[in-house]
């Protein structure tokens, strides 16, 4: 801004952001609520904005520095995770909970993890998927009095998130299959 000559009073207005793309609560772009792909399309287009002066984007100091990883020799896996990557990781801790949770849990055991849910959900860092997942605790109460308990109402909500993503249902009498024996052959 330093740089524009007296008769231009206002920055120009930010750069459009990709159909979908999610801010965080500061404005600036949330890569853990987004695809890596989408991610890479709003730091390619803030890039090309800025190079041709067009204008900033909102969080373009954030997206210098996002636009700078994607160009260097890491290899992929070193980035902070996406919304996929974040997810994949994070159904399968959870899963693997239900897969250890006993058969017969202690009251104890019990309110241990209705407090962890309850803060996970509060503390899952892509704030969108968070706040849709406190909404579903809220309605379908979660279920901890057994593993097969826990395993199933955690499939259903498994579920639930794959059908507003608009990926198919899993059947969730195979849970302990997938997260705990293994297929049967
Ligand atoms: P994933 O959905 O990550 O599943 C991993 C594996 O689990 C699958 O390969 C399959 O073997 C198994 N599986 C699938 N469904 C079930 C089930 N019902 N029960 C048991 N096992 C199953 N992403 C968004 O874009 N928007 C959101 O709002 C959003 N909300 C999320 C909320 C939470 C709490 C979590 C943990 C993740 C959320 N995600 C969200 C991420 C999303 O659910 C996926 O993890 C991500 O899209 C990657 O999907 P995937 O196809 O690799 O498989």
């Amino acid at each position: 801004a330093a740089d524009l000559p007296a008769s231009q009073p206002s920055p120009a207005p930010p750069a459009k952001l990709p159909p979908g793309f999610i801010l965080d609560k500061d404005g600036k772009p949330c890569r853990s609520c987004n695809s890596k792909a989408s991610f890479s399309q709003w730091a390619q287009q803030t890039k090309s904005s800025l190079k041709s002066g067009v204008g900033a984007a909102t969080g373009a100091a954030t997206m210098t520095a996002a636009a700078a990883t994607t160009t260097t020799n890491q290899p992929d896996n070193d980035c902070p995770p996406d919304v996929e990557a974040l997810g994949r990781s994070t159904w399968t801790l959870l899963h693997t909970i239900a897969a250890n949770y006993p058969k017969s849990p202690s009251y104890k055991e019990q309110s241990d993890l209705k407090t962890f849910m309850g803060v996970f959900s509060r503390l899952y860092p892509c704030w969108v998927c968070a706040e849709d997942f406190q909404r579903y605790i809220e309605k379908e109460q979660i279920r901890v009095d057994s593993r097969n308990d826990f395993g199933t109402w955690l499939c259903e909500a498994h579920n639930a998130v794959n059908t507003k993503l608009g990926k198919p249902v899993f059947d969730c009498s195979k849970w302990e299959e997938r997260w705990r024996t293994g297929w049967k052959d």
